[in-house]
Formats: C-alpha cells, sequence, structure tokens
C-alpha cells in the first residue's frame, strides 16, 4: 500500500503513452508549457467538472468527483460518474477532438475506475469517453486486456519517477503537437555523437534523425542544453 504523499497523478499515464520523456519532463522535472491543445482540453474538463452534481431519473451524476488508490498509488478527478439505481456506476471521461489511436484515452478511464473499484468496493464492467467532435458516448469495456495494460502503464511511470529517469529527447512527427517542445529540445539530437558527426550528416540527404539509434545525451554534455 503506498501513503498519500506518495500518489501519482493519473493524469501523467497520458503523458507517459504520448511521450516518456514527455512525462518525465512534468513529472520529474517539473516542467510545464501550455499551448493551445493543452488550453483547449483543460477548458473541456473544467466545463464537465462545473455545475452541481444531480439526480435525473434514476441515476445520480456526480461532476469533478476525486479518486484515490492507496493500492495503486494513484489519485485524480474524474470528469463525471453516473451511479445509477441497483447499483451500477459509469465513469465518464471528456476529451477534446476525435478518438485517438493509441490507447490512453482507454487507459486513463480504467484507471479511474480501478480507483472507483477500490473506493466504493464494486465491480465497474463499462465507462465511456465523449468526444468533443463526436459529440457523442464511446463505450470502453474494461476487460482483461485493458487492464492488464493500464497496470504495466502504472508501474512503468512509477518506476520512471521513482527513479528520477529523463528518456533522450529524440524528434518524431508528434513532436509538433507537444507544449515541451522549446523546453525538451528534440532537435538537440542532431549533436549527438558530436558535432563533426552531425555536421557531416547535413551533406547526406537520406538522414534521418528518427533512424539515429537511442543514447545517453548526458555522455556528450547535452545536460548543457536541457532546461532545468
Ligand atoms: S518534444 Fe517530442 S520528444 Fe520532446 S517531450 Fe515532446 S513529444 Fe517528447
Amino acid at each position: 500500500m503506498f501513503t498519500d504523499n506518495q500518489l501519482l497523478p493519473i493524469s501523467a499515464l497520458q503523458h507517459l503513452i504520448f511521450c516518456e520523456r514527455q512525462c518525465a519532463l512534468i513529472h520529474v522535472e517539473q516542467l510545464w508549457a501550455e499551448n493551445v491543445l493543452t488550453v483547449e482540453g483543460r477548458h473541456l474538463h473544467d466545463k464537465a467538472h462545473d455545475g452541481p452534481s444531480e439526480t435525473a431519473r434514476d441515476i445520480r451524476i456526480a461532476r469533478g468527483l476525486w479518486l484515490k488508490s492507496n493500492r495503486l498509488g494513484l489519485i485524480g478527478q474524474a470528469d463525471v460518474v453516473e451511479f445509477h439505481r441497483g447499483g451500477v456506476v459509469r465513469p465518464i471521461e471528456y476529451k477534446r477532438g476525435k478518438p485517438k489511436k493509441d490507447a490512453s484515452d482507454r487507459i486513463q478511464l480504467c484507471a479511474q475506475t480501478l480507483c472507483l473499484e477500490e473506493m466504493l468496493e464494486t465491480d465497474i464492467d463499462e465507462g465511456f469517453l465523449f468526444y468533443g467532435t463526436r459529440k457523442r458516448r464511446t463505450k470502453v469495456e474494461f476487460d482483461a486486456s485493458i487492464r492488464d495494460l493500464t497496470m504495466r502503464k502504472i508501474e512503468r511511470l512509477r518506476q520512471m519517477i521513482e527513479d528520477r529517469e529523463t528518456p533522450t529527447a529524440r524528434r518524431m512527427p508528434k513532436c509538433e503537437k507537444c507544449s515541451l517542445v522549446e523546453l525538451c529540445l528534440p532537435d538537440s539530437q542532431r549533436f549527438r555523437n558530436g558535432v563533426a558527426a552531425w555536421n557531416d550528416r547535413q551533406f547526406h540527404c537520406d538522414d534521418d534523425v528518427d533512424d539515429v539509434p537511442e543514447t545517453d545525451p548526458f555522455d556528450i554534455g547535452l545536460d548543457l542544453l536541457e532546461p532545468r
């Protein structure tokens, strides 16, 4: 069991799945920056949390419910949790845009569900993701595979934060959407293996930064380029 001061934010799982380096910059190095996507996402969550809890027909709707699991060492906040007459519980998470290709939204919702199950001593078999562009719910079934994947991501998150591990920057297409790109400096990897190697690569049009194998940037003093 984890103590309250060992709890990790559920939202960090989204950062971890998007990019492990982004997760480490935020949760190990304590860096943060906004871009239009993060601001839009925050406004959507604020809207979902706002407003009183209410009861409609046979459903009690709780907004902005705080979640905690000392077993998993997680803390967070659910956008909406529906409590149906008869004991059925349904977590609902609001997301900007459309469903993602990766499992990050389902993992976040599953982690919320694991917290709710522990808090309420119940089983929850499904929940929903509400995407801004679709404007309707997408059902998520909490089967063994999503539960197992979520547990593995929680373990990886804890290991990375406890080891204070910040993975190497690596330029990827998704860096364009990353609010931390100015702090991360993914292009600094062009200098890996030394300036001479970088200069040499400039004259080879088939060079692709993504193909450069991973090395530790601190080996060549790139920590001087890292924000603190
Ligand atoms: S800029 Fe790219 S490598 Fe750096 S944290 Fe963001 S996604 Fe990860």
